[in-house]
């Protein structure tokens, strides 16, 4: 365990779709190792990270916990965001049923802008640095030098791939769910 303790930063703790009021839609920030793991992107992240003093082009992880647009809607704006800002390396993203059909639908409706800034401006191409993956099933869901993280269904219907998200890092562990029903499964994760 270094310096550097796993933090978790509240971005965003207000439920369901609409916006305004004094808190903002859902997303969370864990900084494991130092570097920012980002779970769910309701509309208003991008600016709640840099708020959280977070560079965007640092970006490395994001999690979606369900496809609820208060939790995924600005998903693609803020990897874009990052990218405007500067970003050089990849991104993995990891959710639950559309998430490589969400990703390839934002990059396809941003493509003007990507393939002019891309000759324009010299950055390299959005679309080879974000890699979409999908889970759908409980257990682990991505494991690297500093965390590992495990998923499991919670009950959120008529949603079915609705998860909860166990990170296991070093110094602690952390779990964060997504929208749920009473969950004896959340409760056995955590
Ligand atoms: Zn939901």
């Amino acid at each position: 365990m270094g310096e550097q303790r796993t933090e978790i930063v509240l971005l965003g703790t207000k439920g369901g779709p609409r916006v305004g009021g004094a808190r903002k839609n859902p997303a969370t920030l864990l900084k494991i190792a130092g570097l920012p793991y980002v779970i769910d992107c309701g509309y208003g992240v991008s600016t709640q990270l840099l708020q959280a003093g977070v560079a965007l082009e640092t970006l490395r992880y994001i999690f979606l916990t369900h496809m609820h647009s208060d939790h995924n809607l600005e998903y693609g704006p803020l990897v874009y965001n990052a990218w405007a800002n500067g970003l050089k390396h990849r991104v993995d993203a990891y959710g639950p049923s559309t998430m490589n059909r969400q990703t390839a639908a934002f990059l396809d409706s941003m493509q003007f802008d990507i393939g002019i800034r891309v000759i324009d401006e010299g950055r390299p191409d959005l679309r080879e640095l974000i890699v979409p993956h999908e889970f759908d099933t409980d257990g682990l869901v991505m494991e690297n030098a500093d965390v590992r993280v495990s998923a499991v269904r919670v009950r959120h219907p008529p949603i079915k791939d609705a998860f909860a998200l166990r990170f296991d890092a070093a110094d602690r562990s952390v779990v964060i769910s997504g929208d749920t029903n009473y969950s004896p499964e959340l409760i056995e994760l955590a």
